[in-house]
């Protein structure tokens, strides 16, 4: 009779286990939660849609306007569009593309480049990036197994022996599912509650960002001025809406602090004439210094059981020649390719998709080792030039005869930063 009942007790247990797990499922589990709607979690979700896969996307902030977003396209991200078949798409965002590149020393031309750099190949264009998210996410409503939740920040991953099952938003909602992307950026705290490490790579740096009218020089060429002037230099180029926009790198051993400064001052001092002048008539349009802490790095893995790392999340990107964006679109074809077979199937096998995730970072890795080397040593010139007065008087006085040499050199260094490393192609039908 006591045996009888234990049994009895025990059935009911896991019969009301069993229940609440197939009403948990039934409700609530799904296939993929995406964290984070940038480059990465925007176009992934989009993708794996097409292909029938539900997917859940968390984003924490409530309009895409509101963080600051790069917005410089090289053509292999461009590429990575017209694959996904968001390029046509581009007539319709603001846009603009780069006519050339120009390094200014001191007021003079170091070297200039034009755009395109390849023969007919497609020039760098910045693209606003909150209108190109805004219509993957128009695209994505199409999809009736998509949800979007916005506005509610992931503050923690659900764990069932030693795989992640899920998520904790702020709002106390727990989301379970097959797969979780963590597609949350740079300071991704996915990241972090996963306890997966993060090489942080020597060349990370702050960045001070400016918006500017451009007035009437918006109607002439739009070239990328890296500038110039003693110790100081900063980025120049029109943005996607039209307007300047300049990126002024901070240094550990800089002798100010920036934010006592008096940055329109300050501008016109380390700028050439005619954009001093610039300055000086649409001053009162020169927006506050918006402060970038760039985190540059790899993690060691790029998964866990159950957790899939992507775009900056895996790998922080320095906005050195705008790449970021561009490797977080082929991140996304990538990982889109491997997970769809097993995706679309009913039952998803955990373990067989545990062991599927770092093959994804294996095909991915290279090009971000080699990206990321090449970044450094763009930024290992820039440093020369800030640290060495010896270097800058050099380059000044005998710029005409070290010209050939140094535009060659950065030239090299372009193809890759421009086209990408490795063969990237989406395999899976739109
Ligand atoms: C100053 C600067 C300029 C740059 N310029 C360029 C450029 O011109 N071109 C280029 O290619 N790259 C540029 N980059 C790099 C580029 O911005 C990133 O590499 C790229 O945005 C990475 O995309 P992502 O989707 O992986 O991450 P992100 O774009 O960072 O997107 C992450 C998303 O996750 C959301 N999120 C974060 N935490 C949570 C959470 N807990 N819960 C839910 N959601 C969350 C965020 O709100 C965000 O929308 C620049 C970077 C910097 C710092």
């Amino acid at each position: 009779m006591f045996i009888n009942y234990l049994d009895a007790s025990h059935f009911k247990r896991y019969f009301f286990k069993y229940l609440q797990a197939t009403i948990l499922q039934m409700t609530n589990k799904t296939k993929v939660v995406i964290v984070g709607g940038g480059p990465t979690g925007a176009t992934l979700t989009l993708l794996l849609l097409r292909q029938g896969i539900e997917v859940k996307l968390i984003e924490a902030s409530r309009d895409f306007r509101r963080l600051f977003r790069g917005e410089g396209l090289m053509p292999s991200g461009l590429d990575a569009l017209e694959q996904m078949d968001l390029l046509k798409f581009l007539p319709h965002l603001p846009h603009q593309s780069i006519d050339a590149w120009d390094f200014l020393l001191a007021g003079k031309s170091l070297f200039r480049v034009n755009e395109p750099i390849e023969t007919n190949g497609q020039s760098c264009t910045t693209v606003s990036q909150p209108h190109l998210l805004d219509v993957i996410m128009q695209q994505a409503h199409n999809y009736p197994q998509f949800e979007f939740i916005r506005g509610d920040a992931v503050k923690d991953i659900l764990r069932e022996s030693n795989r992640v099952t899920g998520v904790i938003l702020a709002s106390e909602q727990e989301i379970t599912a097959d797969l979780v992307i963590a597609a949350d950026g740079r300071n991704s705290l996915m990241r972090k509650k996963a306890g997966v490490n993060l090489n942080q790579l020597h060349n990370s740096i702050d960045i001070l960002w400016f918006k500017l009218d451009s007035g009437v020089l918006g109607d002439q060429k739009n070239i990328f001025y890296s500038i110039i002037k003693g110790r100081d230099a900063f980025g120049l180029f029109r943005g996607s809406q039209g307007e300047f926009h300049i990126g002024w790198g901070l240094h550990p051993d800089d002798t100010y602090d920036w934010k006592e400064i008096d940055w329109s001052r300050k501008l016109i001092e380390t700028s050439p004439s005619w954009f001093a002048k610039h300055i000086e008539t649409h001053r009162e349009s020169l927006t506050k210094p918006m402060m970038l802490s760039v985190v540059v790095g790899l993690c060691d893995r790029w998964s866990i059981p159950g957790l899939l790392l992507l775009g900056d999340a895996a790998h922080p990107m320095s906005p050195i020649r705008a790449q970021g964006i561009n490797m977080a679109f082929r991140d996304a074809i990538v990982a889109a390719n491997h997970l769809t077979p097993l995706l679309t199937q009913s039952n998803v096998h955990c373990q067989q998709l545990d062991r599927l995730l770092p093959l994804i970072q294996q095909e991915r890795e290279p090009e971000i080792v080699r990206i990321q080397k090449l970044q450094s040593q763009e930024m290992a010139q820039a440093e020369l030039l800030h640290k060495s007065a010896f270097v800058r008087w050099g380059a000044k006085t005998f710029t005409s005869i070290i010209r050939p040499s140094i535009r060659f050199s950065w030239l090299r260094r372009q193809k890759q930063l421009r086209q990408g490393v490795t063969e990237v192609r989406l395999t899976t039908n739109n």
